[in-house]
């Protein structure tokens, strides 16, 4: 039995013009064949200074504990990016080309395996992960075809019709990569060797909201997790996904989704998936607390003495958040900082390679004037002038050249790369010392505070203007009526029509990849 495996992965931001290209995809690192099988390992790193052990590893080893003696698997490749804007056309035709290639040079295969995002967008392609699938499939014919996707992937009948197994995470934030992988192979291998008849049923809800702040272990959605779990103590339940969709996936059939598997069930698939489904329509009106404005953010992080003393107050720029695609040239928290933060130490993350650029021939002290932002995505971001002093120029993993710049009692770290500010090496690689700052500002969303636990003392989301904003969506086209942006009493009209039913009843006929 041969069972090839690749990743390919990035969650795009449909609104972002900085496209993504095969060279962000070789910065973070492509592994392929035995360099990949070796990564997939216990001791092995996916991709390096991201992800340990994830769904590959997780795939691996599952599929051994499961599959006959005489399983072959075979490595493909692994490419994984930062969210950013959609895929160039040439990068997604480059990687198509490769795993259309690498798929016919394994042949013969029994299955494959891919990790994907499930929310990747590409220049002129409307679904590329559907494109994706579609192409595996008519390449390795009835070979089974297995997938793992984020929570936050779009689900649609045209990822549901190409696959023969789905499997999603179930933490957010992501904290079960391997063991998806590993669900991923158990149901593989099972169907394989006959020892299950996978159905599935699902349901698409038209409704956004959420993204990295819908999160497993609190309210609302942890009474919905404990129920899944519930749900796959059933024998009969095979598996059981929740999809809760990025917000600037550029679909216009994007919400949350229920996906449940059963054993020869079909019945109870689609009671199971509806049932979920009304769970999530359920808690959509939990909407997160609304963010500061930076004036504001700035007064209470000013009064927060006790938590400037013992750490630092962390105000996460939800506007601008790189994590969710953000460009991370937004101004707008720098510029109420230079204006209204005197006498507090702040760090400030921007990405403006232009202003690297212009630094990185001057030595520390010199003064200048620089224009910071609003290069990248003018229209969303305003450049903003400040008369500067250069501290530090470096060049580190995270960010690739940087430079600190004193602005007042501001320290701007202005980024060629990434400036995600996930970790504290973010900024004691600059020489910024996280316990030595009033604020710090971030650019994603929840995953830094799993890092941050030393130094938050009291974290203020601030919303300002951009592209990582939930109401930046509501420029994207959608089919149907969609919550919160409209006004929507049932969402089984739109459920009906994105599942290709005849009518929009619980009990309509499901589709199934098998
Ligand atoms: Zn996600």
């Amino acid at each position: 039995m041969r069972i090839a495996y690749a990743r390919l992965y990035q969650e795009s931001n449909a609104l972002s013009p900085v496209l993504t290209t095969l060279e962000d995809f070789r910065e973070v690192g492509i592994l392929e064949g035995d360099a990949l099988a070796q990564a997939c390992t216990p001791r092995g790193h996916e991709v390096q200074g991201f992800l340990r052990n994830g769904e590959l590893s997780g795939f691996v080893k599952a599929a051994r504990r499961e599959g006959p003696a005489e399983l072959e698997l075979i490595p493909l490749f692994s490419a994984l990016t930062i969210p950013a804007g959609p895929l160039d056309a040439e990068a997604f035709a480059w990687f198509e080309d490769r795993l259309r290639a690498d798929l016919l040079a394994a042949l013969p295969l029994d299955g494959v395996f891919l990790a994907l995002h499930g929310a990747m967008c590409a220049e002129g392609i409307t679904e590329p992960e559907a494109r994706i699938l579609e192409m595996v499939r008519s390449v390795v014919g009835d070979a089974r075809v297995a997938v793992s996707l984020d929570m936050h992937a779009n689900l649609t009948s045209r990822k549901i019709n190409a696959a023969d197994v789905i499997a999603g995470y179930r933490t957010n934030p992501h904290r079960d990569h391997a063991s998806t992988g590993a669900r991923a192979a158990r149901m593989l291998l099972r169907q394989l060797t006959g020892r299950t008849r996978p159905t599935v049923a699902w349901r698409s809800l038209p409704m956004l909201l959420g993204g990295g702040l819908m999160l497993d272990f609190w309210k609302p959605m942890r009474a919905i997790f404990q129920r899944m779990k519930a749900m796959e103590r059933d024998p009969r339940v095979l598996d059981v996904s929740l999809f809760q969709a990025h917000l600037w996936n550029d679909h216009p059939d994007l919400g949350w989704s229920s996906f449940v598997v059963t054993d020869g069930d079909p019945a109870l698939a689609d009671e199971l998936a509806d049932e979920l489904a009304e769970l999530c329509w359920a808690v959509r009106h939990a909407m997160p607390p609304r963010p500061s404005d930076p004036s504001e953010a700035i007064a209470t992080a000013r009064a927060a003495r006790v938590a400037r003393t013992f750490g630092a107050v962390f105000l996460v720029d939800a506007s601008d958040a790189v994590g969710a695609g953000g460009t991370g040239e937004n101004t707008r928290i720098l510029e109420a900082l230079l204006r209204e933060g005197q006498g507090l130490r702040a760090y400030v993350p921007l990405r403006d390679p232009r202003t690297v650029t212009t630094c990185w021939d001057l030595e520390p002290g010199t003064q200048l004037t620089v224009s910071l932002g609003g290069g990248l995505d003018p229209a969303s971001n305003d450049p903003l002038s400040v008369d500067a002093t250069l501290v530090t120029k470096r060049s580190t993993r995270a960010t690739g050249r940087a430079v600190v710049l004193a602005v007042g009692d501001t320290r701007v770290l202005v980024t060629e790369g990434s400036a995600l500010a996930l970790e504290p090496s973010f900024f004691t690689d600059m020489g910024l010392q996280p316990f030595a700052a009033d604020i710090l500002v971030v650019k994603s969303l929840f995953p830094w505070r799993m890092h941050f636990v030393a130094q938050n003392r009291k974290s203020i989301f601030v919303k300002t203007s951009g592209i990582t904003d939930l109401d930046a969506a509501w420029s994207l086209d959608f089919h149907d009526p969609v919550h919160p942006r409209d006004e929507v009493a049932c969402w089984r009209p739109a459920d009906g029509r994105r599942r290709g039913l005849q009518d929009d009843g619980p009990g309509a006929h499901l589709d199934s990849p098998t």
